[in-house]
C-alpha cells in the first residue's frame, strides 16, 4: 500500500514502487483478469492490427484514462474491460495481447496461461459528423455498451489558482483537446440516436466536472432531450448539492440513475487529493445526496464511485459497506495513475489487494440485495462492475440464492425497462425553475 497512512499525516509523495508480486499458479476467471490488467495493463504484440479492429484509445477521462477496450469471454457472462494500455507500468506488464489463429489472445508470459478475447469494433458512426458538422466522436463515445457524454467545458476546480483539481485528473487536459467542449444539445440527440440505432445502447451517461454549482441545471436540458426524442435509460454524474429539489426535478425529467464520485472514504485522503471536492463541495454533501436519491429511487437507482488502491482497503471496504447499506451501488475504480495527472508516478494497485476488495464487494451486494445486472445491456468496462464479482462468489448455498434472485429479476423487470426506455413527451416549462 501507499505509505500514506497516519491520520493528519497525509503528504503528496508518489509512494514506493510496489513489489514484485508472484504469478498465479492456476488461469484467472474472468473477473480476476480484469482486476490483473486494470492492475498491471498489457503490452501489444506486433502481430496486431488495432487500427483496423479496435476502437480509438486516444482520451483519457477523468481519472481513469486511455485504455483499450477488450471483452473477456466467459460462463457466468461476458466481461469488459477498459486495459491501461498507454501508461509507463503497461509497459513493464506480464500481459500481451497477440493476434494467432485468426483471434485475439491475452497472453500472461510469466507461465504462459493464455486467455481469449475479443475486441469490440469502431462504430461506424465514429466516423460520421452531426447535421451541424460536429465530429460524433467528439461528442460522445462508447464505454463499454453505453454512450458516455462528457456535457460541458472543463472542471471549474483546474481553473482555481492554485488549481483544485483532483490529483488523479486528466479532465483539464483532455477535454476541448480530444472532444467538443461545449455540447449542442442537438449534437448530442443526433448522437445518442446514432449509438441506440447501430450500437445498440440501452443507457446514456452524462457526466461532468464542477461548475459553481448549476451542474444539475446544466445536465436537465440533455435528460430531457434524451428522454423524449431518444429513449434511453439516462444517468447523471456531476457535482451533487444539497438544494434536493434539484434531483427531484431530474427525476421527473426522467433520469433514471444518480452516481456520486466521493473518490475516498477515509476524509483525510479525501481533503489531500480532492482539494476541490473538499473546498468547494464537502465530502458530507456527497454522502447527504447519495442517501437522498438512494432512499427516493429505491434499490440499485444510484451509485457511489470510489477508487480503490490509493487509500487502505479497510476504508475502501468501509466505503462498500456504506454504499450497499444505502441499496446503492458501488462503483470501485481501480486506480491508474494517468498520464500527465499529478499522480501519474504513483504504483498502480496490488493485485491480491484489489481482488480482496471485490470479494468483499460481491458479499456487501448479496447481503444487501443489491440487484446486479439486472439493467437491460449495460456493461461497464471503466470499472469491475458488481455483476463481474459474481466470478469471485464462494461456492455456497447464500450465493446461489442470490444468483437465482437476481436472474428472476432480470426477467420480471424486462417490461419496466422496455417502458422506461421508450422515448416520450416531457414539458419544457418544468426545466430550470425552483419549486415555489
Ligand atoms: S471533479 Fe475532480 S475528477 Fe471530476 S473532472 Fe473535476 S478534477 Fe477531474
Amino acid at each position: 500500500m501507499p505509505s500514506l497512512t497516519a491520520k493528519d499525516s497525509v503528504s503528496f509523495e508518489a509512494p514506493q514502487p510496489r513489489a514484485v508480486e508472484e504469478a498465479p499458479q492456476r488461469p484467472l476467471n474472468p473477473c480476476e483478469l480484469e482486476i490483473d490488467l486494470f492492475c498491471k495493463g498489457m503490452r501489444i504484440d506486433p502481430t496486431c492490427d488495432l487500427s483496423q479492429d479496435a476502437r480509438l484509445i486516444t482520451r483519457t477521462r477523468a481519472g481513469l484514462g486511455s485504455g483499450l477496450e477488450i471483452i473477456i469471454p466467459g460462463r457466468l457472462k461476458d466481461v469488459w474491460v477498459n486495459v491501461p494500455v498507454e501508461e509507463p507500468f503497461a509497459r513493464q506488464s506480464c500481459y500481451r495481447l497477440i493476434y494467432k489463429e485468426s483471434a485475439y489472445w491475452v497472453l500472461d508470459d510469466r507461465q504462459g496461461f493464455c486467455y481469449k478475447a475479443r475486441i469490440p469494433p469502431e462504430p461506424a458512426w465514429y466516423k460520421r459528423s452531426t447535421s451541424l458538422g460536429t465530429p460524433m466522436h467528439k461528442v460522445g463515445v462508447l464505454q463499454g455498451t453505453y454512450l458516455g457524454i462528457y456535457i460541458s467545458n472543463s472542471c471549474g476546480f483546474w481553473h482555481h489558482s492554485p488549481s483544485l483539481n483532483c490529483k488523479f485528473c486528466t479532465t483539464g487536459l483532455n477535454v476541448g483537446v480530444n472532444e467538443e467542449a461545449e455540447k449542442e444539445l442537438e449534437d448530442v440527440v443526433e448522437v445518442a440516436r446514432a449509438a441506440k440505432a447501430e450500437s445498440g445502447i440501452t443507457f446514456v451517461h452524462f457526466n461532468s466536472g464542477y461548475h459553481t454549482h448549476s451542474d444539475l441545471d446544466i445536465a436537465a436540458p440533455f435528460v430531457k432531450a434524451v428522454k423524449s426524442r431518444v429513449g434511453a435509460l439516462v444517468g447523471v454524474q456531476v457535482i451533487p448539492t444539497l438544494d434536493f429539489w434539484k434531483y427531484d426535478r431530474l427525476m421527473d425529467l426522467g433520469a433514471d440513475h444518480f452516481s456520486f464520485c466521493y473518490e475516498f472514504h477515509n476524509p483525510d485522503y479525501f481533503r489531500k487529493l480532492c482539494p476541490g471536492k473538499e473546498k468547494l463541495v464537502g465530502q458530507q454533501t456527497f454522502f447527504r445526496a447519495l442517501e437522498y436519491t438512494s432512499k427516493k429511487m429505491g434499490k440499485g437507482a444510484c451509485s457511489g464511485e470510489i477508487i480503490a488502491g490509493v487509500e487502505p482497503i479497510e476504508d475502501t471496504m468501509k466505503a462498500i459497506d456504506y454504499i450497499t447499506g444505502l441499496g446503492a451501488f458501488p462503483t470501485v475504480c481501480i486506480f491508474r495513475p494517468t498520464k500527465g495527472s499529478d499522480m501519474e508516478d504513483w504504483p498502480s494497485p496490488r493485485y491480491e489487494e484489489m481482488r480482496a476488495v471485490f470479494a468483499h464487494l460481491y458479499e456487501a451486494c448479496r447481503k444487501n440485495n443489491i440487484p446486479i445486472d439486472v439493467t437491460p445491456g449495460i456493461e461497464v468496462s471503466l470499472v469491475v462492475q458488481p455483476g463481474d464479482t459474481r466470478y469471485l462468489a464462494p461456492d455456497s448455498w447464500e450465493s446461489r440464492m442470490y444468483e437465482m434472485k437476481t436472474k428472476c429479476l432480470k426477467q420480471l423487470t424486462r417490461p419496466y425497462f422496455w417502458w422506461k426506455m421508450r422515448p416520450g413527451y416531457i414539458d419544457a416549462s418544468e426545466i430550470l425553475s425552483p419549486p415555489q
